[in-house]
């Protein structure tokens, strides 16, 4: 419940159209992706016609599991100072960040697949290798390849942002009992680790 002050009606309205909205264009440092985050909801109003709400397993859905890291990552980040950007699945307007990053956890025929990313021909190599270089230290299963679908090559989110490095991040296969078990306990730990890796990247 919120409180609000008493305005008037037509103030209160007026007061509405003039808040900016807060899918419109906008810049800053780094833009972080929750993917599906929002879905089905955004998706009608935003005429997306391939809603994918995302993977899940064991009650526990995808667009949860991305949303809590990146609520911790962008919590991270905007401690120390820097201007993050926190979008959902669909929103309006295109922004401009020097990084952009597209959380994402995978589902697939149980164990066949683990973490992985993908990336537009801009992002740098340098970018990529250390992400890889990072995750891979700390994740104890398959890391299964770069651009290993056409949707994480092409992904939708990466027109939406003008940044010189954009990745979409699968952290690990939902649907996989063990990598499942082994995650859970630590999305927030995942959150932080992000977000040294774009500290690092991304320097004040
Ligand atoms: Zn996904």
């Amino acid at each position: 419940m919120i409180r609000l002050p008493s305005f008037s009606a037509p103030l209160l309205a007026l007061l509405v159209l003039a808040a900016p909205s807060a899918a419109a264009a906008e810049a800053g440092d780094i833009l972080v992706q929750a993917g599906h985050e929002g879905r089905p909801a955004s998706c009608a109003v935003h005429h997306v016609k391939a809603c994918n709400l995302g993977t899940g397993a064991n009650g526990a859905r995808e667009r949860e599991w991305t949303a809590q890291v990146a609520d911790v990552t962008t919590r991270v980040l905007r401690d120390r100072g820097y201007a993050v950007l926190r979008r959902p699945a669909d929103y309006d307007g295109s922004d401009t960040v020097r990084a952009a990053v597209f959380l994402h956890f995978d589902g697939a025929a149980p164990c066949a697949s683990g973490a992985s990313v993908g990336f537009p021909a801009t992002t740098s190599r340098a970018f990529v290798d250390a992400w890889e270089g990072r995750y891979r230290a700390w994740f104890p299963y398959r890391f299964v390849g770069e651009n290993f679908t056409k949707n994480e090559h092409g992904y939708y989110g990466f027109r939406k942002v003008d940044a010189p490095q954009k990745m979409l991040i699968e952290f690990g296969e939902m649907t996989c009992p063990a990598q499942f078990a082994w995650m859970a306990p630590r999305l927030h730990e995942m959150g932080a680790l992000l977000a040294a890796f774009l500290m690092e990247q991304v320097p004040r």
